[in-house]
């Protein structure tokens, strides 16, 4: 049985001393979230100020993004040999890298075996664009993000991998999906994707939902037995509806 996981994406949010203040509010409830794994994903900026906000309590740190090379002539990239010590989780793929930024499937994959080499621990996000949930190619679209996203990876200690669908079309709109939607996709080719690639082990990957979560609709996600915990933006950014959240997904 997977863990249950809710991580918050603060995405461009936060000055050092917000991010600092957020977490400590974090750290103060970490104590009424069960067995739930609370992540912190704070702007990079931010890693250090969080981790030692954090640190002795039960909350663990993540990127929000990396480049794939080591060290290089990537002027305002942070490499994985730089988070390494800063956060265990690092986001790779979120739709906003890949819509605003261009990021490509070869991309993110070269991200995700970089993580991996350096022992950090992706969340790999797939999700479709409302055109592609019209045209009706939201399965196979989440199928190939997730199969090309994790090429080259059979054979690797993936442990720690998680994946979660994001539909784009419910990020940050009030809008999420509904637990059956989400449930269908995730249950259905997320699931199947990763089967194919590592077998059995693919039961143990933990698969979370993104999309504008809040207090009054995690609990609904949480009961699909496919569904094991969140992807958090928006809710995040304050520590007691955060907390809720990961108190309520348990
Ligand atoms: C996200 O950015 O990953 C996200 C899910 O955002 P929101 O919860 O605000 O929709």
């Amino acid at each position: 049985m997977p863990a249950t996981i809710v991580a918050g994406n603060w995405k461009m949010n936060t000055t050092l001393e917000e991010a600092r203040e957020l977490a400590e509010g974090v750290r103060s409830l970490a104590d009424n979230t069960g067995g739930v794994e609370t992540i912190l994903c704070p702007p990079a900026i931010s890693l250090s100020a969080v981790k030692e906000a954090v640190s002795g309590s039960t909350v663990k740190v993540g990127a929000q993004n990396m480049h794939w090379e080591d060290s290089g002539a990537f002027t305002g990239e942070v490499s994985p040999a730089m988070l390494v010590g800063l956060c265990e989780y690092v986001i790779l793929g979120h739709s906003e890298r890949r819509q605003l930024f261009g990021e490509t499937d070869a991309q993110i994959n070269q991200k995700v075996k970089a993580a991996f080499r350096h022992g950090l621990k992706p969340i790999l996000c797939v999700g479709e664009t409302l055109e592609e949930r019209e045209s009706g190619q939201a399965r196979e679209i989440m199928a190939r993000q997730v199969m090309s996203g994790l090429d080259g990876t059979v054979g690797l200690d993936i442990n720690g991998l998680v994946v979660a669908y994001e539909p784009v079309w419910a990020i940050g709109t009030g809008q999420a999906a509904t637990p059956d939607i989400a449930a269908e996709i995730m249950g259905g080719s997320i699931l199947e994707a990763l089967h194919s690639l590592f077998g059995p082990d693919a039961d143990d990957i933990p698969l979370l939902y993104g999309g504008s979560v809040n207090v009054g609709n995690i609990a609904d996600f949480a009961s699909q037995s496919c569904i094991h915990g969140a992807l958090v933006g928006g809710a995040s950014l304050q520590a007691e509806s955060f907390m809720e959240i990961a108190r309520l997904a348990g």
